[in-house]
């Protein structure tokens, strides 16, 4: 038995004339890009590159997706098939909201579009999705509740959506529709028996909370292989380090902080010096 599994974009008439724009640049900018469209590209590249770094990625599959700065109805993805170590900031795709390909080769791996189109239409402006080992074996465990048991836990309190019903691969917009209502603007969805979803206001604040997330699913599922009970912190302190984090210019502040060391971190080697070009 087959599956039929539909090809979103790349192959359409709506795609002729697009802009190639892998063609155009060989580091850096091409000349004329939008800077802050570029920038968008240059982090997003980044993000694809500390996840292979960091094993959070699998295979070509997962999708890591941002709205492009200024539009309400336009973002970039990562072409179908590519390692992620083989993004950079002009392979990425430019999509619009019925998957047309408005920025350079490839086609969209049709769950990307399904899931990623559903929650950008919501206004979201980055969405990471992975099966990041720790957080994804949570989600394998019948309750698969990330506890208040540690200060990185914390900082996801009350921010995520549960979602029970795994119904396979995501092929249409339906099933997309399905995960936004089920996430109801919560910034964290823990999917059963498949992974993670996380959504930010720029790609710094949600790459900082899937570092985080998978670091407090770790710390949970090691300290549960214990046996012992959990030591869950209480509310009063939970809420108090909720306001906490807000100082200092909060999550936007330290999230881009954090960000920016890794991709310094990136600029250092190799393969991820590659995520800017
Ligand atoms: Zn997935
Ligand atoms: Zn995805």
């Amino acid at each position: 038995m087959t599956t039929s599994y539909p090809k979103i974009g790349g192959n359409g008439e709506a795609n002729e004339g697009r802009v190639l724009l892998s063609q155009t640049t060989g580091f850096g900018k091409p000349a004329g890009y939008d800077p802050i469209a570029w920038q968008a590209r240059c982090d997003l590249a980044a993000a694809y590159h500390l996840c292979n770094q960091m094993d959070l990625n699998e295979g070509i599959c997962n999708h890591l997706t941002v709205m492009v700065p200024g539009t309400s109805d336009r973002f970039l993805c990562v072409p179908y098939g590519l390692l992620w170590d083989e993004v950079t900031a002009s392979n990425l795709l430019m999509l619009d909201e019925s998957g047309n390909v408005l920025e350079g080769e490839g086609e969209i791996d049709a769950t990307a579009f399904f899931i990623h189109a559903a929650i950008h239409a919501t206004g979201v402006v980055c969405v990471l999705h992975t099966h990041t080992p720790n957080v994804t074996a949570l989600c394998c465990t019948e309750d698969f509740t990330l506890h208040m048991c540690h200060q990185n836990s914390l900082r996801f309190a009350g921010d995520v959506a549960y979602d029970p019903t795994f119904n396979g691969l995501v092929l249409d917009r339906e099933e997309g529709d399905r995960l936004v209502k089920v996430m109801n603007g919560k910034r964290v969805l823990m999917h059963a028996n498949h992974g993670v979803i996380i959504c930010g206001d720029s790609v710094a604040e949600a790459f900082d909370d899937l570092y985080y997330l998978e670091r407090a699913a770790e710390v949970q599922i090691l300290a549960m292989s214990t046996g012992k009970a959990l030591r869950i912190v209480p509310e009063n302190v939970a809420n108090q380090f909720l306001v906490d984090m807000k100082k200092d210019g909060g999550k936007a502040n330290w999230a881009k902080l954090h960000f920016d060391a890794l991709k310094r971190g990136l600029m250092r080697t190799h393969v991820g010096a590659k995520f800017c070009q």
